[in-house]
């Protein structure tokens, strides 16, 4: 068996991802999140598919917490094969208005978060020969949008990030690669389906419509079913040349 850790994996794409990995049946999984159900999350789905798990409820801002956590799975399961960031927060504003803590918040939880604990996993997977990092950026870790300063800061950064991992990692067989989605309907999204509702006085099939998937060629949120299939196929043996890449599924955003 091998060992995932999959940050943010109690909603959203990261508990998508989680799934997908769970019903391979190869997994062990470390879930992670705030959701003050995590560990009945976790326990639900090592039940449902008869794996096993560890819900640990790591704070991405406490760098302490993801040494501990780190720590934590490799005392539960031995190691720690591959190691998927994807925890991340949003905040929509313009320049001017934007508040200094949302910006050092949106900086540590979307990006440095990722270089303590791909720190903490490096040491084990060098020795072993065998390393997957994934990390979940954005199509906005390669375009920009408006009011999004701090949101496309961090995922330009672990773009740049993913590259230089990819780099240090060859010599150990340890890949490191970003996969860049577009538009996903999870709770992040729908509160910022709401809230641009409200602050452009439009319903919010138009936001969805005329905002959102404006800039996707495919006018459909991408479903986590494929982000997880694509961490499935990055996290295995045979993926070893890939790496340093940044992966759009973004329904062809990228390609205009
Ligand atoms: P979500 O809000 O559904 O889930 C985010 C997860 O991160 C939750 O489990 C939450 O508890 C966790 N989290 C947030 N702050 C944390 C903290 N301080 N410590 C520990 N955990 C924390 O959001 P999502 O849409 O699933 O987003 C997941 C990732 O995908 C993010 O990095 C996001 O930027 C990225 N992404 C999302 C979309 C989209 O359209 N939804 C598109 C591209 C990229």
């Amino acid at each position: 068996m091998k060992t995932v850790l999959i940050t943010g994996s109690t909603s959203g794409i990261g508990l998508g991802i989680a799934r997908e990995f769970a019903k391979t049946r190869e997994y062990n999984i470390i879930f992670n999140g705030l959701e003050l159900n995590g560990a009945d999350i976790a326990e639900g789905i090592g039940k449902e598919f008869g794996i096993q798990v560890y819900f640990d409820k790591a704070n991405m801002l406490q760098p302490q917490d993801l040494r501990e956590m780190v720590a934590a799975g490799i005392l539960k399961f031995g190691k720690i094969d591959v190691l998927i960031n994807n925890a991340g927060i949003q905040h929509v504003s313009s320049i001017e208005d934007f508040p200094d803590d949302k910006w050092n918040a949106i900086i540590a939880i979307n990006l440095t978060s990722a270089f303590y604990l791909s720190k903490a996993v490096w040491p084990g997977m060098k020795n072993r020969k065998f390393g997957r990092i994934i990390n979940i950026a954005s199509a906005h870790g390669l375009v920009a949008s408006e009011f999004k300063s701090a949101y496309v800061a961090s995922k330009h950064g672990i773009v740049g990030f993913t590259k230089t991992l990819g780099l240090e990692g060859a010599p150990f067989n340890i890949t490191c690669n970003a996969i860049c989605p577009g538009y996903v309907k999870t709770p992040l999204v729908e509160k910022q389906i709401a809230d641009q509702a409200k602050a452009h006085h439009m319903s919010e099939d138009d936001v969805v419509n005329k905002v959102m998937l404006l800039k996707q060629a495919v006018k459909e949120f991408v479903p986590v079913e494929t982000l997880g299939q694509l961490a499935l196929l990055l996290a295995s043996e045979h993926s070893g040349t890939i790496t340093g890449a940044a992966i759009p599924v973004d329904g062809g955003w990228n390609a205009q």
